[in-house]
């Protein structure tokens, strides 16, 4: 073994024995070495810490380290010998009962594992797809579910239909092939672009849906921010009520995030723990008009005097997905509304889904950007590919022109007056909801709406019953709202379809929270305690989940609830 070909530090500590000239200077070196390392590191961490400190107080930082500690404890706590064979065996429980709701199986139902040997003629086909249709099913049709079926009517869903048809073959990604998609495309992003007050410059996408749209804008800031300053260590600064796509942008492309609270009364954002949050890290802000759980529009113009605070600007996300068309109609249908689009001089993005109350069919969004600049940080290009030079504008390659088409129709069929017309209708049936929670006798005192709504969710919650026994109690009349956690609550998304059943929807209430009432009362007598008995759907899931510690037993489910989705 040549001393010479030997690593310097191994050399360096094997010639500490014999310290000759030579050894000692090599010895030095080594130790300034390891001195400088330790130096690094005690500066990144004293960084951390200090950021920690300022974007979380010491309470916070202590708050934080507590909750942490016990998630810890609880998770080895459910990984222990007993405990964990008797989790696995009621996880393993619930999904099958799951299952059985969700995949019906017996002599009735036929199912198809492996392609028909003969291809099927068009009327099996046809008497096959009508069956499908029929599967007993939670009534949309009827206005029975929150949000999830957003139509502008049963005329817009035949053009849709016939646009779909016409143009079912079409690829954008070959413009000279379709241009008539590419055209219909490019207008559908210059027409949301004008509802939203965008200035010259501005630029955007289409995208398969708000998620993709989110995680296109989150790509861009990232991608601005290492080029433009280096930064590699990428965090954003997000609501806690921002939609989890803003969540599932930071685990795809590796973005710390930072939960801010939104607290009651206003279930804003609070904009000094935003304020305190921010380092040379953050990549973006984020606010939502309005946000999923509670329907609230946070404070756009004070996030926008916290991203222009600095010389050098932050991009401020505003995602406006479920506000879509209703937002920017709000003042012509005569409603109340606050600055949130690109006439706030610090909003630099927003994504805007067409696919909601845009009345697109789904897989339908927009992105858009305040300077093209910004829409190229999102491009994906490979000059040097052997298949040629490759070039798309965001996630998917080959894409869908036929839902641009229908998009498209939907936009043109619908123009400004039936968006204005649309937004009359669901948030003035919204703002029926609300005032029979807020004034009518038999709900006011029982349940109270979260914050101020100024569009189409109105979500609440409840002092004296278990809101979660409200939501299963609801399912049991039929209808289907939304869970919400932390805090417990449950919204009604407007939909056109809801503004036809909005009577039945508060008079369904009303007779929920009198009956639940009354169980409480015949529990207090019966000295049962408040709050006991038997437990739906929901209140078994959330009631549980929100006392865990460590929700690894809710990840679990989740994913068997995914795996369920695709058993055949
Ligand atoms: C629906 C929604 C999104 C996007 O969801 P997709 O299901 O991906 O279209 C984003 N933000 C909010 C507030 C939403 O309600």
């Amino acid at each position: 073994m040549g001393s010479s070909r030997m690593p310097v530090s191994l050399r360096s500590t094997l010639s500490t024995s014999k310290a000759g000239p030579k050894g000692n200077y090599l010895y030095i070196g080594a130790d300034l070495l390891r001195n400088l390392v330790f130096v690094f590191f005690l500066i990144r961490w004293t960084r951390k810490a200090a950021l920690q400190l300022k974007g979380r107080g010491l309470f916070g930082t202590v708050a934080e380290a507590y909750i942490s500690i016990r998630k810890t404890l609880y998770g080895m706590f459910l990984r222990s010998p007993g405990v964990r064979n008797k989790v696995q065996a009621q996880v393993a429980e619930t999904l099958a009962k799951l299952e059985g709701k969700l995949v019906p199986k017996g002599p009735g139902i036929s199912r198809y594992l492996t392609l028909p040997k003969e291809g099927w003629t068009e009327t099996q086909v046809r008497g096959e797809l009508e069956k499908l249709g029929e599967m007993e099913h939670t009534r949309w049709e009827d206005g029975l579910v929150s949000g999830a079926v957003y139509h502008g009517g049963d005329g817009l869903i035949k053009l849709q239909a016939d646009a779909f048809q016409k143009f079912s073959v079409s690829n954008p990604i070959h413009p000279d092939v379709f241009p008539g998609v590419r055209k219909m495309e490019a207008e559908i992003v210059a027409m949301v672009l004008s509802m939203f007050n965008a200035p010259a410059g501005a630029a955007g996408v289409t995208t398969s849906g708000g998620t993709e749209s989110i995680l296109m804008a989150c790509l861009s800031a990232r991608q601005k921010a290492y080029r433009e300053r280096g930064v590699t260590e990428p965090e954003m600064i997000i609501p806690e009520t921002a939609h989890a796509a803003f969540r599932k942008a930071g685990s795809y492309f590796s973005i710390k995030v930072h939960l801010v609270a939104c607290p009651a009364p206003s279930y804003q954002v609070h904009i000094p723990s935003v304020s305190r949050l921010i380092s040379s890290n953050t990549i973006l802000l984020v606010g939502s008009a309005p946000n999923f759980p509670h329907g609230i529009i946070d404070n756009i113009p004070s996030l926008s005097r916290l991203a222009l605070r600095k010389k050098r600007s932050l991009p401020l996300h505003v995602d406006c997905c479920l506000g879509s068309f209703l937002v920017p109609f709000l003042s012509r249908a005569g409603f109340p509304t606050v600055p949130f689009d690109f006439t706030v001089k610090g909003v630099t993005s927003i994504s805007c889904d067409t696919h909601k109350y845009g009345f697109a069919p789904k897989g339908n969004s927009t992105c858009l950007y305040r300077t093209q600049a910004l829409r190229t940080y999102q491009y994906f290009i490979s000059p040097d590919w052997s298949g040629g030079v490759y070039a798309s504008p965001s996630i998917a390659g080959s894409r869908p022109g036929a839902l641009i088409a229908s998009c498209w129709t939907s936009l043109m069929s619908q123009g400004e007056s039936g968006y204005i017309d649309s937004c009359h209708k669901i948030v003035g049936a919204a703002k029926k909801i609300e005032t029979a929670i807020r004034e009518n006798p038999s709900l006011r005192d029982d349940l109270s709406v979260m914050g101020k709504p100024l569009v189409s969710v109105v979500a609440f919650t409840s002092k004296t019953l278990n809101i979660y026994d409200i939501a299963d109690a609801m399912t049991g009349k039929g209808w289907h709202l939304n869970a919400l956690q932390s805090p417990p609550a449950i919204h009604v998304a407007v939909t056109l379809p809801i503004v036809a059943a909005v009577d039945r929807l508060i008079g369904d209430i009303v007779a929920t929270v009198e009956e639940e009432k009354e169980k409480e009362r015949v529990r207090i007598v019966e000295g049962k305690g408040a709050k006991g008995g038997a437990k739906g759907d929901t209140a078994a899931l959330y009631g549980v989940a929100g006392s865990l510690p460590n929700k690894s037993v809710v990840v679990q489910l989740a994913g068997g609830f995914l795996d369920t989705l695709y058993k055949a």
